[in-house]
């Protein structure tokens, strides 16, 4: 396995959600994996994100990235005064990155030409997803110890799944021993 992508998927829905599933196994500390580090994998997951081509970041920064995300997790999971205080400590020194187009809305974004802007602009792209209606539909997959969240778009809110390829199947699996046991 090189570049840690094996097993990774791009499922969240958004940018922000995909950073929080860069850990597998949150809820298994004997299984937990944390991707950021391993080597290649960062570069990789910048590009297939759309966010930036050609950047390997510092460790400094891939410590930043894991710290902010440890932060967007527990809001969208529980959340506490303290955890929304740290994020207003991060959003404040993004936004004096921020630039928009002189049209409205202003969407203000963070143009990412050198590593260091990495973690300013997926902390303004977690609080566009954290003050929208869409906070609302993030769901955790419901696989044992999965612990990978996503935007639950279907109709009737019935996504279950971080992937039905994944922890779909291994449910399915799980149910099919157990009925043939019985
Ligand atoms: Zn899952």
């Amino acid at each position: 396995m090189t570049n840690g992508w094996h097993g990774y998927h791009l499922v969240g829905g958004h940018v922000a959600l995909d950073l929080v599933n860069t850990v597998a196994w949150r809820g298994d500390a004997s299984r937990t994996m944390d991707r950021l580090p391993i080597p290649g994998f960062l570069p990789l997951w910048l590009d297939r994100t759309g966010l930036a081509r050609g950047l390997e970041p510092a460790p400094e920064v891939i410590d930043s990235m894991a710290d902010l995300r440890e932060n967007v997790y527990r809001l969208l999971t529980a959340p506490t005064a303290d955890d929304v205080a740290r994020f207003n400590t991060r959003l404040g020194s993004a936004q004096t990155m921020a630039v928009a187009e002189p049209s409205l809305p202003l969407r203000w974004t963070i143009p990412i030409t050198e590593a260091d802007d990495v973690v300013p602009a997926l902390t303004l792209a977690a609080d566009s997803l954290l003050r929208s209606p869409d906070a609302a539909q993030v769901r955790e997959c419901s696989g044992p110890a999965c612990g990978w969240l996503f935007l639950d778009r279907t109709r009737n809110h019935s996504r279950q799944w971080c992937s039905s390829q994944d922890c779909g199947n291994r449910e399915r699996a799980r149910r099919h021993y157990r009925k043939t046991r019985t």
